[in-house]
């Protein structure tokens, strides 16, 4: 669409169901429509009033949008500064703003660079270039970016109404409260006039957030000293802050008690005492943090001591010098242009060209999800007579459903029907391995987001509204939210798994040393792409169900439907083309929707969809399991580690789903890559009131690991060697046994760990870190190599089975279809190139169209990274079978082709399709006896992570990794070193990152992109090199290939044990040696915590349990 750019914009009106948008085209009449409607909303960029009505459920009848006023979006340069018009997007602020910076002399300009400081880090570019400086300012939100600086600059603000203008300055007497100002209603924002900075000025501002990219600010700070001229002598001094208050506050008493000082070590003493004291803080604000955000405001301010120091040196000021080692605490973050290496073996020479296997092709359908034209469920496109479903979900974490009153939402416009338990007409049992829970809530909640009905109406708006306004009352029982609550009620699942091996109490007495210590791990959500998803579709006769889903798990859903309707599982079919990302969510929870979608189905007779919005899917389909993990480890005077006492708790939430299994897991993994000759762990689900925690790449296994990992880095700091040292010196070598008695036979941890090593220049590393710590203060580098040992199989026995179905058809082309599911992860493409290398024809001959029940029966879900393995080794089974029944017709007629072999078979009445099957020998574990085999086998690799952690703020920077992966040989080595660093960027995100807040009440806080921080692309290290271990083959599965999903993603501890190296080398300059906890995630509020300094002992910790946490631990 072209847009005409001399067509003069004129007024406009649409009129909605619910509200009217009015688009003035003169200042007068915008003037004049705001005095008529006083109460309507000013709307520019929509990006905060869009989440207001999204998010808020806010209704504004009368929206005004002055895009189009050219008063509103006028630049004008005036004598002492510049004025905004308040509609001026923040990209065209930025573009007038640099313009201005490189004409102008520098002094003039403080201002605007602090400014333009801001907008680097505002939001993206997509939001910049349409969110106006008007909408900020008028937000008033106490966290905005940019209003501490036109406040500490002194900025004015002319409002305007129908009466005529005024002008305000900008300062704490405009904002009266939360997202309250002093505008009256009639009136609006026209311009903002922005300063030049004096001679004597400098400007500074500060963002501190959880991400660098595109997040919201924890706090925000703006700070402007001017002295008197020619001396160092404070005149004027406004210091501003977004996140310590209702509003964007100035502290004042602590400004007016530096002015007239000079500015040295005695002001600064001064202004932190002061400013402790005025930025203080309820321990029970909302968004917590609370020391943190404290700190952070004497931090900033001494970073902007520091700054100010400098400039005012470079003025000839004889003020104190700022030493080398205080300096890089003045540096501001510039991303550095990353770079990466992927290393791998070539085939080996003389392979067949049309051999695929082993050659680094790409994914099959990359170039249709590059170009969105791959189909995912939503796309299917719209039947005729299709409806929309909503979710009624909880608002309680545990109570019993007194009432429910749909007659509000019964009169919402479009509604069809609603759903609750009695609509079910089947059974009304759901869940995985153990079917512990409900469809719909019978009468009893046990979390908030526990579904307990659903609207059915024309549209999807509709269809939400309708939800919203269904009232329910409750009767509250005391819930049990966190891993500590349900230790002290006893609130656990059966049974409680225990792995023992070796003589525990033996191994104690002989140990030179014995240390304690516990770690907490933050859960995860998946966040996948797409979010859950299903369409049904009843056939109308017999019963007949069609679902498009998507799920890592057809038969499961399949099962769970078919049980819900009251009909045989051969009557019903699920469907799966690809899923836009699964990572585990979308193993056993897709069935808490598609079971619903498919009851209303069937009620209806009709087809019916439902895809959850983002903060609906987090709400309700639970993540990663938290865990808490407790420690007693003996060892030597060499580090030799050779007793182990662990004990783990795992937050499974209110159902058991597959917390069982995964629990078990992180107990499969709890010596990680170390031998422990005498070892117990034990391992407890703790039942609690959040939703049901689910898979999640690693599956326990990370948990599992990186609580060895704290034990590992304890015993080493508490002997003040390397972790690194004695990390190798506790690796498993080959023959050694696992806890489990499984004995390692086929190891290469070894070298990998040597290759990494040497691939990460790690001795030179350690060398360079150290000499950066002496001459740094406030920045810090911390090094960490992490080995890694993952299990592959699935720990549940019957699970290790796949099925195949190969069909050819007569013109020589052939379809494949296999149990496992595509989700991005290359499963397919894999496939193909197996089938390719059996039948002996090039992959442009083979397709895989879907995953469906009606062609591969009874598979198991798509997890444990064991999908190439079973369905590969199915496929391989059925196109076996194939060549079988083609090899009579190819010895008949050797010189002819595929297609010849294939034509003459059919004329010859032999069936061209196959099945095929698989199970994984030689494996069967038991608990009780601890003796079988758990694992089929175990990949390896080792990583070596470089970290620089700023010490006043938090925040880290990830500068280098080094990965060696075992994947025995690679089926597709570009396909598995894209999984390689997929998993180490979610682990990433896992160990330093995410963080999923709930309040006390077990209300999940973080439900969006908005307050849930995934890495973006300035988390990937700077350098990030990712090698395939060469001449590894592995005979336990597909063409001597490894599983490679979920192994990698616990390499990303290596930045976590790096982040805590350079924390110790922080606490080292305050005097504090030896081991500390450091849960996960290292969080900047965490990292800043930790490195304790004479600006952290002036915040302290209020005393637990004398207040009401924002939110808690779970
Ligand atoms: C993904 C995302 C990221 C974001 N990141 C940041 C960030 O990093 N930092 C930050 O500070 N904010 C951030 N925001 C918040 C928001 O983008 C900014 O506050 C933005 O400047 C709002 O501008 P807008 O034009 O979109 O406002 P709108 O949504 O159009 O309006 C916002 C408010 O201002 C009022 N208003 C607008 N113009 C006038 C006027 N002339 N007179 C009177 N009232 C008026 C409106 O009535 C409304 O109440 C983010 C928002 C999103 C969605």
């Amino acid at each position: 669409m072209t847009l005409s750019k001399d067509r003069k914009p004129h007024s406009l009106c649409f009129h909605g169901e619910r509200m009217t948008w009015l688009q003035p085209d003169s200042l007068d009449e915008f003037l004049n429509l705001k005095w008529k409607h006083p109460d309507a909303r000013v709307v520019v960029g929509n990006t905060e009033v869009g989440v207001e009505v999204k998010f808020k459920n806010m209704v504004y009848p009368v929206i005004l949008a002055p895009t189009f006023i050219p008063e509103l979006s006028a630049v004008t340069h005036t004598e002492d500064g510049i004025v905004f018009g308040a509609a001026c997007t923040l990209s065209h602020m930025a573009v007038v703003l640099r313009q201005a910076v490189e004409s102008l002399p520098p002094h003039k300009t403080e201002v605007f660079l602090a400014v333009l400081e801001q907008l680097r880090w505002f939001a993206g570019v997509q939001i910049r270039n349409v969110a106006a400086v008007g909408g900020n300012i008028m937000t008033a939100s106490p966290i905005s970016d940019l209003n501490p600086v036109f406040m500490a600059a002194g900025c004015k603000l002319t409002l305007v109404d129908k009466d005529g203008s005024r002008e305000v300055q900008m300062d704490d007497g405009f904002f009266t409260g939360y997202r309250r100002t002093a505008l009256r209603p009639q009136q609006i924002l026209l311009s903002i006039h922005i300063p030049y900075s004096k001679k004597t000025q400098f400007v500074s501002a500060y963002k501190q957030s959880p991400r660098r990219e595109d997040d919201i600010s924890i706090v925000t700070a703006a700070m402007s000293v001017t002295f008197t001229p020619g001396t160092d002598v404070v005149e004027n001094l406004r210091l501003s802050f977004g996140g310590m208050a209702p509003t964007t506050v100035l502290a004042k008493k602590t400004a007016n008690r530096l002015i007239g000082r000079p500015w040295g070590e005695e002001l600064l003493e001064e202004a932190c005492n002061s400013m402790a004291e005025e930025m203080s803080l309820d321990p029970s604000v909302p968004g917590g943090m609370v020391t943190y955000r404290r700190t952070l405001t004497l931090s900033l301010f001494y970073k902007f001591y520091l700054t100010v120091l400098q400039k005012l040196r470079l003025q000839g000021l004889k003020v104190a010098e700022v030493t080398s080692v205080c300096l890089s605490a003045t540096e501001v973050h510039h991303p550095e242009t990353p770079s990466s290496v992927q290393i791998y073996q070539a085939v080996a020479k003389g392979q067949n060209q049309d051999d695929v296997v082993g050659r680094p092709i790409m994914h099959l359908s990359a170039m249709k999800q590059a170009t969105g034209e791959a189909v995912y469920c939503d796309d299917v496109p719209l039947y005729e007579n299709e409806l929309y479903l909503s979710l009624i979900t909880s608002s309680k974490a545990h109570a019993r459903i007194l009432s429910i009153d749909t007659s509000g939402a019964e009169r919402c416009p479009g509604v069809v029907c609603f759903l609750f338990a009695d609509d079910i007409p089947g059974s009304n049992t759901a869940g995985s391995l153990k079917f512990d829970e409900t469809v719909l809530a019978d009468g009893e909640v046990t979390c908030v987001g526990h579904i307990i009905g659903a609207v059915v109406a024309k549209t999807q708006l509709q269809a939400q509204r309708a939800a919203k306004a269904v009232r329910i009352e409750y009767e509250e029982r005391q819930p049990v939210i966190t891993i500590q609550e349900a230790i002290a009620t006893q609130s656990f699942y059966q049974p409680i798994r225990t792995i023992q091996k070796g003589d525990l109490e033996l191994g104690f007495k002989h140990a030179d040393h014995i240390l304690e210590g516990e770690m907490h791990i933050g859960g995860q959500e998946h966040f996948y792409l797409e979010t859950n998803v299903t369409l049904a579709v009843p056939r109308g006769e017999d019963g007949e169900m069609e679902l498009f889903v998507s799920t890592q798990a057809p038969t499961h859903t399949q099962s769970l439907v078919a049980m819900a309707l009251g009909v045989p599982a051969n009557r019903v079919v699920v469907r799966v083309k690809r899923m836009g990302g699964g990572f585990g969510g979308k193993e056993s929870r897709t069935t808490l929707l598609s079971t619903v979608v498919a009851v209303a189905a069937n009620k209806l007779k009709r087809p019916v969809r439902c895809m959850l919005d983002r903060d609906e899917d987090m709400l309700i389909t639970g993540g990663r399991h938290p865990f808490y993990g407790k420690y007693k480890v003996g060892f030597l005077n060499s580090g030799r580690v050779v007793a182990l006492d662990v004990t783990y708790y795992g937050n499974a939430g209110n159902s058991m789903d597959l917390s069982q299994a995964i629990v078990e897991r992180a107990l499969f993994h709890m010596e990680n890559s170390y031998r422990v000759p005498n070892i117990r762990g034990r391992g407890f689900l703790c039942r609690t009131n959040l939703p049901s925690n689910t898979a999640f790449r690693g599956f326990g296994g990370p948990q599992g690991m990186m609580v060895a990992e704290s034990w590992m880095t304890d015993v080493a700091q508490s002997l003040g060697k390397s972790p690194e040292e004695v990390r190798r010196l506790n690796l498993y070598m080959k023959g050694d046994s696992t806890p489990f008695n499984q004995v390692l036979d086929q190891i290469t941890l070894d070298r990998c760990w040597d290759e990494c090593m040497s691939r990460s220049g790690y001795q030179q590393r350690r060398i360079a870190i150290d000499l950066y710590n002496r001459q740094n203060r406030w920045t810090k580098r911390g090094i960490a190599v992490v080995p890694t040992k993952f299990g592959i199989s699935f720990t549940a026995l019957f699970l290790n089975q796949a099925g195949a179905l190969v069909h050819i058809y007569t013109d020589g082309s052939v379809l494949l279809t296999h149990g496992g599911t595509e989700m991005g992860q290359g499963l397919h493409t894999k496939m193909v190139q197996v089938a390719s290398r059996v039948l002996g024809i090039p992959s442009s001959k083979i397709h895989i169209s879907e995953t469906s029940t009606n062609t591969v029966p009874n598979t198991s879900a798509t997890a444990a990274s064991a999908s190439s393995d079973l369905n590969g080794a199915a496929l391989k089974n059925a196109c076996e079978i194939l060549l079988k029944r083609l090899e009579p017709f190819k010895a008949k007629n050797p010189n002819g082709t595929w297609e010849d072999w294939v034509k003459a078979a059919y004329f010859d009445r032999v069936s061209l399709s196959a099945n095929g099957f698989y199970k994984t020998p030689d494996i069967g574990y038991d608990f009780e006896t601890n003796s079988g085999r758990a694992f089929s086998y175990f990949s390896y690799g080792v990583a070596c992570s470089e970290v620089e952690i700023d010490c006043l703020t938090g925040s880290h920077k990830n500068l280098s990794t080094t990965i060696v992966m075992d994947v025995g040989n690679s089926l597709n080595p570009a396909i598995d070193i894209g999984q390689v660093e997929g998993a180490f960027m979610q682990g990433l995100g896992l160990f330093t990152l995410e963080e999923l807040h709930y309040s006390p009440q077990g209300v999940l806080l973080t439900r969006g992109p908005g307050s849930y921080k995934i890495p973006a692309f300035g988390d990937i290290p700077t350098q990030l090199t990712v090698s395939l271990l060469r001449d590894a083959p592995n005979d336990k599965a597909i063409f001597a290939s490894k599983a490679v999903g979920e192994p990698p993603l616990f390499l990303a501890s290596s930045v976590f044990y790096a982040i805590k190296d350079a924390i110790s080398a922080a606490r080292a300059e305050s005097g504090i040696t030896g081991p500390f906890r450091l849960d996960s995630p290292a969080s900047a509020e965490r990292i800043r915590n930790a490195c304790s300094d004479r600006f952290t002992k002036l915040c302290p910790l209020a005393e637990a349990g004398t207040f009401i946490p924002w939110s808690v631990q779970v």
